[in-house]
């Protein structure tokens, strides 16, 4: 580390500022302090946008939902001790996900290492469990390497976090700027294709099947397969089925969407294609009495370890979803193929779909006073832009509101995920207002959260406020968390006076005004009891396309979902509209 004067000197935040430009990182979301400030004023000199937010867990999910949205990695950036504790929330929600992401953690000095250092930890070891990678480049000049390695990583293979460790000696000090050697953007990730063999087999069992379903999860969305899933769709007429963040690859009002028929078409298929999708607590493990004991599935992957999880699958397909697709087409097109759309499977899903449909119209249509979710949902529905940005999270909310909202393009779901993690909606929706900005300005973010769900990430109205992103928050509040009590009970509840009368846990203050998070930053805000004033306050927030909203909407406090449904659990979509 010379220091020749005679040449420019370069800090180490403008070398890890400079590699991430490298490799092509365009967003950065965290919140500054000792020693990671110059960092940010670094990153955001070079062009990449630095979004500063209030708690390090939901800085972390914006950047993890950046990865999904754009497929290359955003950087959460944080400072020592308790601000990496705090991003591993969202690390590990993204690793759940395996969405790609970068977290930089600025660390105590490495000349008082073990000596009881400012906001000391064992980062490296901390995030390991978190990670695909977690290393602390050993010197200044290997940054640039280091960094490269980490954004290669958390986009090859199985997408995932991956931490690099900064300590805070490294920042301000100056190098030769000529003892630094950038590495150049890493390539974009291999595609790799199935044994054809395999690709072989995989028609033949499609072909043979008496009841097939395909089912799309969000790998397919983060894969871009939408137009070849779709084309296969379309080409074999066969019915398909959205996982939550799958919905969108191919429209939900698709004719051969079968989401309304949720139940019935995973108990009674006999053959099923997942398109990246796990068979996790989301599909119930594959396994009966929620399918049939030898129903016939074919796993689509570009891990080698997820196959076989379960279950044991009639063929694997490793590799790219979309790449496999595309070879699947082409044995269809070889010999061309179709499901018959008059069989009794085609029949015995449409009569449940219609039924199904049929159910959820009849409560969205109650006029009863508080609403219920379905009557929400059913007035927010009617008014959504086609393209918009749908963040859901909450339990009945967010299960509830996926069947009734609909998604038309892929990628513009984002919810509580396979972790079933709370607090997401805010950071999801800041990631993808931003992303709306620079690459179709105009769309909206539409976030609809629970009132449990919205208290977790709250102050990041702040945040969303201070960068005037148009986003319209619905919160759904039944005073509590899955239910509630109205102001009345409640009060009568504590008015007994006598020691044992206290709150349930699961209560939440009746009628609270969380318009008004809103409007203490300046957006706006909203107190609405009926659908006329809900549809009223939602026209107008579309309408204002330069200030955020807050809608916050009173429903039933012990609304629930459809009672033939409840107990089929969390993760369940049972019908959509239309
Ligand atoms: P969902 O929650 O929608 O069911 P999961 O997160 O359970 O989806 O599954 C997504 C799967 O997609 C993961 O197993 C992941 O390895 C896989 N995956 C991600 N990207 C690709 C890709 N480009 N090609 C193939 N599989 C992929
Ligand atoms: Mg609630």
């Amino acid at each position: 580390e010379s220091s020749d004067r005679s040449e420019k000197q370069v800090s180490g935040a403008e070398i890890i500022a400079q590699a991430l430009k490298t490799q092509d990182v365009a967003y950065m979301f965290g919140i500054v302090g000792i020693p990671v400030t110059e960092i940010a004023v670094a990153a955001q000199k070079l062009g990449i946008t630095y979004v500063g937010m209030r708690n390090e867990q939901a800085a972390c999910y914006a950047a993890s939902a950046i990865g999904y949205l754009t497929g290359r990695p955003g950087v959460c950036l944080v400072v020592s001790g308790p601000g990496l504790i705090h991003t591993l929330g969202g690390m590990a929600n993204a690793n759940m996900n395996c969405w790609p992401l970068i977290v930089i953690g600025g660390s105590s000095e490495r000349r008082q290492e073990m000596m009881g250092a400012f906001q000391e930890f064992p980062q490296v070891e901390a995030c390991r469990l978190y990670s695909k990678f977690s290393a602390r480049p050993s010197s200044i000049e290997c940054i640039p390497s280091i960094i490269e390695k980490a954004v290669r990583s958390s986009i090859y293979g199985r997408p995932g976090p991956c931490y690099v460790d900064i300590p805070a000696d490294f920042v301000n000090f100056q190098v030769n700027v000529n003892s630094v050697k950038y590495v150049e953007c890493c390539m974009p990730p291999p595609v790799s294709m199935a044994e054809t063999s395999a690709v072989y087999m995989a028609a033949s069992v499609i072909r043979n099947a008496r009841q097939p379903l395909l089912i799309i999860g969000k790998g397919a969305a983060y894969a871009h397969a939408e137009e070849a899933l779709r084309k296969l769709v379309e080409q074999c007429k066969l019915p398909f089925l959205p996982t939550p963040m799958g919905k969108g690859v191919i429209p939900d009002n698709h004719p051969n969407c079968v989401a309304a028929a949720r139940s019935r078409a995973l108990q009674f298929a006999d053959v099923i294609v997942l398109f990246g999708a796990r068979l996790n607590w989301i599909l119930h493990f594959g396994l009966p009495p929620r399918y049939q004991p030898d129903v016939k599935f074919i796993q689509v992957d570009i891990c080698a370890e997820e196959l076989g999880n379960n279950v044991k699958p009639a063929v694997i397909l490793l590799g790219d979803i979309n790449a496999i697709t595309k070879q699947l087409l082409e044995q269809f097109d070889k010999t061309p193929w179709q499901y018959p759309p008059e069989s009794s499977w085609w029949q015995t899903l449409r009569e449940k779909m219609k039924i199904n449909k049929a159910a959820s119209k009849e409560l969205a249509s109650q006029k009863s006073l508080p609403m219920n979710y379905y009557t929400v949902f059913y007035h927010v529905q009617e008014q959504l832009p086609r393209d918009c940005f749908v963040v859901s999270e909450g339990a009945n909310t967010m299960d509830i509101g996926r069947t009734v909202i609909q998604n038309y393009l892929p990628r513009h779901r984002l919810d509580a995920g396979t972790f079933g993690t709370m607090g997401v909606g805010l950071g999801f929706a800041i990631a993808a207002a931003i992303v709306a900005k620079d690459r179709n300005p105009g769309q909206r973010v539409i976030c609809v959260e629970g009132d449990s769900a919205f208290g977790f990430s709250g102050m990041e109205v702040e945040t969303i406020c201070r960068y005037n992103l148009p986003i319209i928050l619905l919160v759904v509040n039944n005073n509590g968390i899955y239910q509630g009590f109205d102001a009345d009970s409640w009060k009568e509840m504590l008015k007994f006076g006598d020691s044992t009368a206290v709150a349930p846990p699961f209560c939440l203050l009746p009628n609270s005004h969380y318009e008004q998070v809103m409007t203490a930053f300046g957006g706006k805000g909203y107190f609405v009891q009926t659908p006329e004033e809900l549809q009223k306050s939602l026209k107008q927030s579309l309408a204002d396309t330069t200030k955020p909203s807050l809608i916050n909407i009173m429903i039933e406090p012990q609304s629930a979902r459809k009672t033939q449904d409840t107990s089929l659990g969390n993760g369940e979509a049972v019908h959509s509209y239309e």
